[in-house]
Order: structure tokens, then sequence, then C-alpha cells
């Protein structure tokens, strides 16, 4: 079916912009050597894994069941870091992940026989203590207070006895300057411990696919690891592999006013892109303005009863009408991996556009699925 004959709320991937994607970090990947797997986290679209397994070495996961998706689905390398696992989900784990990356020494302790016996390469998650991200604290792993991997003074190198990675996340959508930066860092303080070491990973939050990333910085840092210490290198992008590939298709149900104009949509900030109110961030909405930009200006809303479900305020060149359809861009990550079904809210159903153009639903989603979370 063509776009504008989608059911609405609905997520929709482009295909043929995935692929632009795919072959930009395939590109690192033939010139540099380096491996890349995809974060689940922000975009599990399974549909889409027998394309990007074409490209990438595989997936990473934040635990059990995104470890468990990745498998089934791409089935190639999985990689595994969560803060904490629990005792009772480590054989499975064990059984589906071929890295396994630990977040602390009693971590590592407590279940890296087990993993080593079972062929399976162990890693540990550090913390260089290097944020390079401002007004961003909820998403910086190196802010004060983090949970996130060993810092130097808890470092116990006599520990280090089988593990063959380290770790490091720390970005987020951010360029490869700020990950030179992180990696001085690293060799600063854990230096020492490189050259034992098999393999580095450099986590996620790298925007390689944005048109001002600077890839040949990210080059040269991965090929300073592979000289300087003989790693190999691993990244681990989420937000690059989908970043500007899809939408959400909305439509406008109704009309209020208050001081402003406003306009009720079939879809919610709360529910259907909750970090647009936790992040926070403004979503681009194709044919829009800014606020006052275009002659008619309204403030867009979701349909739960929450006040702040507000996704923003937009103009246009034409009054809206009860049924125009409203197209957001850039809804692919972070976006069908969070929603929720407060209030009710029914779920975006969702859909792939093909390289020719013709979109098809891939999933739609109704009464169950709201009724099967609840008891
Ligand atoms: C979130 C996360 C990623 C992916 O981050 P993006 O910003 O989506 O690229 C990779 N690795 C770890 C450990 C993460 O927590």
């Amino acid at each position: 079916m063509r776009f504008d004959e989608l059911p609405t709320p609905c997520f929709v991937v482009d295909e043929a912009l995935i692929e632009k994607n795919l072959k930009i970090l395939s590109g690192v990947m033939q010139r540099t050597g380096a491996k890349i797997v995809l974060a689940q986290k922000a975009f599990s679209m399974t549909t889409l894994y027998p394309l990007i397994g074409e490209y990438l070495s595989g997936t990473t996961a934040s635990g059990l069941f995104e470890a468990r998706l990745g498998y089934e689905e791409m089935g190639k390398e999985t990689h595994v870091f969560a803060p904490a696992y629990r005792e009772d989900e480590m054989d499975e784990i064990i059984s589906i992940c071929d890295h396994i990356i630990f977040n602390s020494f009693s971590q590592l302790e407590k279940f890296k026989d087990k993993a080593l016996q079972a062929g399976r390469k162990i890693g540990l998650r550090i913390n260089p203590e290097c944020s390079t991200q401002v007004g961003h604290e909820i998403y910086d792993p190196c802010s004060t207070g983090s949970r996130f991997g060993v810092v130097r003074d808890q470092f116990r190198p006599e520990l280090l006895d089988g593990v063959t990675g380290l770790h490091f996340h720390t970005l987020c959508q951010q360029n490869s300057d700020d990950l030179e930066t992180t990696l001085n860092a690293v060799e600063e303080k854990f230096g020492e411990w490189l050259p034992q070491m098999e393999w580095i990973n450099f986590g996620g939050g790298h925007h390689i696919t944005r048109d001002d990333y600077d890839i040949a910085t990210l080059e040269a840092c991965i090929q300073r690891m592979q000289d300087k210490y003989g790693l190999e290198v691993y990244l681990e992008p989420g937000e690059a592999v989908a970043l500007n590939a899809g939408y959400l298709t909305t439509s406008v149900l109704d009309f209020h006013k208050n001081g402003m104009d406003i306009a009720i949509l079939d879809t919610s900030a709360t529910c259907h892109m909750p970090d647009v109110l936790e992040m926070p961030y403004r979503p681009p909405l194709l044919g829009s303005g800014e606020a006052g930009e275009k002659p008619f200006t309204y403030r867009l809303t979701g349909q739960t009863c929450l006040t702040g479900d507000v996704i923003g305020d937009y103009s246009f060149d034409q009054p809206l009408k009860i049924g125009d359809r409203l197209v957001f861009g850039d809804m692919a990550i972070y976006s069908m991996v969070k929603t929720n079904t407060f209030n009710g809210m029914p779920l975006p159903a969702i859909a792939v556009q093909g390289k020719d153009g013709d979109c098809r639903v891939v999933r739609e989603f109704g009464y169950q699925d709201f009724k099967m979370r609840l008891a």
C-alpha cells in the first residue's frame, strides 16, 4: 500500500534509508577491520534483522531478553552487557551469548568460571571517568555516582585472569572528537592492561551516520588500538543504525482552543514517543515550521489524560483539518522499543516501506496487548 494508506498511528521504517546507514557502517568495518554490532536497545525491529545481518557482525543486548531476540532473529555474534546479572538467568545467557561483559569484579568472580568453561569470551566494563557531554546527566555513564563500569581506583588487576576484553560506553549522539578524548582517558587510566587484552569495545553513542560525523577520526581511533595493542575493535551503535530512517504517521482527531490553537492527535508523547518528554526533544514534523514561522501555529497533543502529553508547538502553511495526516521524522530509534499502553492507549502499528516505495504493515496491536500486561 501507499504511505498515505497506512493505518494511523503507525511507525514506518524505510528500508532504503536503513541500508544507506548500513553501507556507511560497513564501510568503516571494511576499511578498518573493526566489527560493528547493533545495540538493540535503540532499535529492535526484527523484520529488518536479516537485512542488518547482511552488513553488521551481530547484536548486543542489555540483558537476557534482548540477547535472546538477537540470537533468534539475527543469529550472528551475540554480545551482552548488564549492570548486574541474576543468578537464575546466567545459564541461558551463557548458552546464547559469545561475548559476556561484566560491570564489576564481583560479578566477574561469580560467573567467570561458568562462562569460560562454555568457551565464552568475557569482558569487563570500565569507567574512564571522562564526561564529554554537557547537560545530559541521565545519559552520561561518567556522571557522578554512575553505576556503569569499574573506575580506576576500584580496578583489581589481580582478578583479570580469563578476561580478554575491556568495554567502555560513555557517549550519546556524539562525534568522533569526543571518542578521541575518551580514548585518551581510557589509555591514561587503563592503558597498562591493554597489551594483555584481545579486544576492546568502544560502546555506542557514535553518531556515525549523521552528515557531519567525522569518520576519519573514528577510523584513526580504531587503528590506534589495533596498531598499538593488537586489539580487535568492536563498536556497538544503536542510533546510528536507524538514524533518520523512520516515521510515525498520525491523524488529527480534534481541535481545542485555550489561549492558542490545540490539535489532538491519535498518538501520544508519553506512550509512543516518551523520549520527547524524557530527553526532552522536539521531533521533526514533515512540512511544518517552528511556532510562528508559518501562518498557522498549533500545539500538537496526545490522546491520554496526562496534561503534559504535549509533542510541541508547530506551524503550518494551511490550517489543519480533522483527518489530516501528520508525519513525524526520525522515529525509528528509541521509539517503538519504548512504547507503552498507559491509559489504555493503543500501540502504533509497525510497517516497512520497501525500496520500491511500497509499504506493508508487519504488526498491528489491539486490546489484548493492553490487557495482557495487567492482572
Ligand atoms: C545504549 C547503549 C548503546 C547504544 O547507544 P546508542 O546511543 O544508541 O548508539 C551501546 N552500548 C551500551 C552499553 C549502551 O548502554
